[in-house]
């Protein structure tokens, strides 16, 4: 009998200094690069799969998209829609994963998202691939979101919040764990209750487009 399975193996690639989002001052961190292996008698011997990139903050350990490292405080850019659609999907899955555990119906529920809000169809084989490098970075969705909604515009903030209320909802009522993390995305977005519970009635229930 041959003993055959998958490890991750994580090594870091680049280390310097950034500004933490967490810590809010100048720290160092790491730039890890994880990539799934194939083991034989639980020796690693082939490489499956891409290498994924995060960067770990040296002094908190929180984790963050490696797009923190070009976060530009003073000039914010607007990203392209393609990119923010792929961040929003992303940020939407965060939230699914928050509770270490993924439905049939949030996968469904993910699938009619990036179809019908951001009019960008993900497959399952796609899903499934943002699903397993979202676990094994660990990155807290608000840590995501905040990193890469610097370059969100608020239309753009409006329909991630949206895309992410719906992920959370897809299993039904929300619990307090999906609460806390849209109460910190109105934080992020910086959404009055008023525009927060807009956002969340037009998710509900869209608009019928002329
Ligand atoms: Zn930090």
């Amino acid at each position: 009998m041959i003993f055959i399975g998958t490890v991750n193996l994580t090594r870091t690639r680049d280390e310097g200094n950034f500004l933490c989002p967490a810590c809010g001052v100048s720290q160092g961190f790491r730039l890890r690069a994880t990539r799934a292996w194939l083991t034989i008698y639980f020796i690693p011997m082939i490489p499956v799969g891409n290498h994924e990139f995060f960067v770990q903050c040296d002094h908190c350990k929180a984790n963050w998209d490696p797009s923190v490292l070009e976060l530009d405080h003073l000039h914010p850019s607007e990203v392209a829609e393609e990119q923010f659609c792929r961040e929003a999907v992303r940020s939407a899955v965060l939230v699914v994963l928050a509770d270490n555990q993924i439905t049939e119906n949030e996968i469904k529920c993910l699938q009619t998202i990036a179809s019908q809000l951001m009019k960008r169809p993900v497959d399952r084989e796609e899903l499934g691939q943002v699903c397993s490098s979202a676990q094994q970075h660990r990155i807290e969705p608000a840590n995501y979101v905040l990193t890469v909604s610097r370059a969100w515009n608020q239309k753009q903030r409006v329909r991630a919040l949206q895309a992410m209320f719906l992920a959370a909802a897809a299993d039904g009522p929300l619990g307090e764990l999906q609460l806390g993390i849209l109460a910190r995305m109105q934080e992020l977005f910086d959404l009055t209750d008023a525009e927060y519970h807009r956002a969340i009635e037009e998710a509900i229930e869209p608009a019928t487009e002329s």
